[in-house]
């Protein structure tokens, strides 16, 4: 699949990190450029040819088109056929990924060096395209997958280590915000040394070598930490976001690139239609969270106690935990969607009154963007820093208490059904702080959708990139 770019047409390639939490921004932001008049093309990898050519199919553009790297054999690899779809990636060893993913180097090369594109957009966890593009002379640009108040937070642990400096792990210490946090809610790789650190060392040089950020968030959302994070990288960051708001049409909202829905959309839609506003609860733990059965009974139990209306997206490997009876006896009260729900579609329905999430940043913009409420929820990665965001920051969600993961052998600690119960009764209840919070969350969607709109923030944001691949080629490759 090709199109060709007309002569003065800017042409910026976007090669994504193959999971879904990854994908689905990048491939919204390259729809947002192409509804720009640039030249858009998404480096991709075999597995995901299909479900990319049908998002891009979709997005009905002729502005968008797709390069496929050839993947390195197996033997070098040791990985099985199908790694790189997006729908496994994320269930297998990070470091043997990363290993295979870094043989697409040479490929690379040849790829960037036959097409020359003005400008290539990757992930931060492809560190080493920083190297190839400097090879090349093309600006290379990062895409972090976070908001500015978790590059903030994440730079200063990295750098300032408070959380070396506590006796205990629930001792609080103090992050950029002001914001407490302790160190049984960071993740892993803050705590202890890993694997993982390693990988951020490449990323950080890779920074280095890199002309730029861009971000996928708004500047009213987060602006001292848009701010602040300039100056921390010493490096321009376009805030472009929430690029889910690339596509208001409903069939965009319907399917992502992730996986294909397990849902009936219009029956969906139209159990949604037949609930009053408001008054539903979608719960969604994301593309890569699986629970233990103990955990998903908390949940169906807390879920059943609330007595709320609800939708609750299961991934198919829970879904006989949470089978015994709850569908039966939530007849009426609860849609169970097992594998992958359209996300976006859910969250914008009027019926939806708040949003139990594990804090993903994509699924934290798309609850910003529906204006809807949250209950926090978040288990690793940047996710406990984005809970902090919503709860202490936005005031606009409520933590369901939940004690992040830790090193390897940790036990799991189960969040009790009386948790998850008092927190969906505080998000979805009436009283003054429900209101407020609701009232919050209402405008800050607005600011949010006005922010990607015509001659609002992100949009002009995206412009002034434009102009400056466009305009000033010289300086930007130098
Ligand atoms: N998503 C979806 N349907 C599902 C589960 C996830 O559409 O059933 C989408 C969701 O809308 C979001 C992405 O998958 O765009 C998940 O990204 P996020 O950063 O929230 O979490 P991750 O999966 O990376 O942990």
């Amino acid at each position: 699949m090709g199109s060709e770019a007309a002569p003065n047409r800017l042409r910026i390639f976007f090669f994504p990190y193959m999971a879904a939490g990854h994908m689905i921004p990048m491939l919204d932001m390259a729809k947002l450029f192409a509804g720009r008049r640039v030249a858009s093309t998404i480096i991709i990898t075999p597995s995901n040819t299909a479900l990319v050519t049908s998002t891009i199919r979709r997005a009905n553009s002729n502005s968008i088109s797709l390069l496929c790297l050839p993947l390195p054999s197996p033997v070098h690899t040791g990985l099985p056929d199908g790694w790189d779809s997006s729908a496994s990636i994320g269930h297998l060893d990070f470091q043997t990924v990363h290993h295979a993913i870094a043989l697409l180097r040479r490929p690379l090369h040849h790829l960037l060096a036959d097409h020359q594109p003005d400008c290539l957009i990757s992930d931060m966890f492809l560190p080493w395209t920083a190297d190839v593009a400097h090879e090349l002379g093309i600006p290379r640009l990062i895409f972090h997958g976070m908001g500015f108040f978790s590059l903030c937070v994440l730079h200063h642990l990295e750098h300032y280590r408070p959380q070396d400096n506590v006796s205990s792990d629930d001792e609080p210490f103090i992050v950029p915000g002001p914001v407490e946090m302790t160190r049984s809610q960071l993740p892993a790789p803050l705590k202890s040394n890993t694997d993982f650190n390693r990988l951020l060392e490449r990323m950080h040089e890779a920074e280095a070598k890199s002309y730029g950020v861009v971000v996928n968030s708004c500047y009213e959302m987060e602006p001292q930490y848009a701010e602040h994070y300039t100056k921390i990288i010493g490096k321009k960051a376009w805030c472009v976001g929430p690029v889910s708001l690339c596509s208001e049409s409903g069939t965009h909202k319907v399917e992502r690139v992730g996986e294909r829905v397990s849902v009936d959309h219009g029956g969906c839609l139209a159990w949604l239609d037949s609930k009053k506003p408001e008054s539903v609860l979608y719960v969604c733990f994301g593309s890569l969270i699986q629970f233990t059965a103990a955990q998903l009974r908390e949940i169906a139990l807390g879920l059943e106690a609330s007595g709320r209306a609800f939708v609750w997206v299961v991934s198919a490997e829970g879904t006989e935990a949470v089978s015994e009876g709850l569908q039966e006896r939530s007849e009426g009260r609860g849609m169970i969607i097992r594998g992958w729900a359209p996300q976006v579609l859910i969250l914008n329905h009027e019926a939806v009154g708040g949003f139990l999430t594990h804090c993903g940043w994509n699924s934290v913009l798309e609850g910003v963007s529906a204006g809807v409420p949250m209950v926090t929820w978040p288990i690793f990665s940047d996710q406990p820093f984005n809970e902090k965001l919503v709860v202490d920051v936005l005031e606009i969600g409520v933590r369901v208490g939940a004690r992040i993961a830790g090193e390897e052998g940790d036990q799991e600690v189960v969040v009790k059904s009386e948790k998850i119960e008092r927190a969906v009764d505080w998000v979805m209840g009436s009283g003054e702080e429900a209101d407020r919070r609701r009232t919050r969350a209402r405008r800050l969607g607005e600011v949010a959708r006005r922010a990607v709109g015509e001659g609002g923030s992100s949009c002009k944001d995206m412009g002034r990139l434009m102009e400056e691949l466009m305009l000033a080629p010289e300086r930007v490759r130098e």
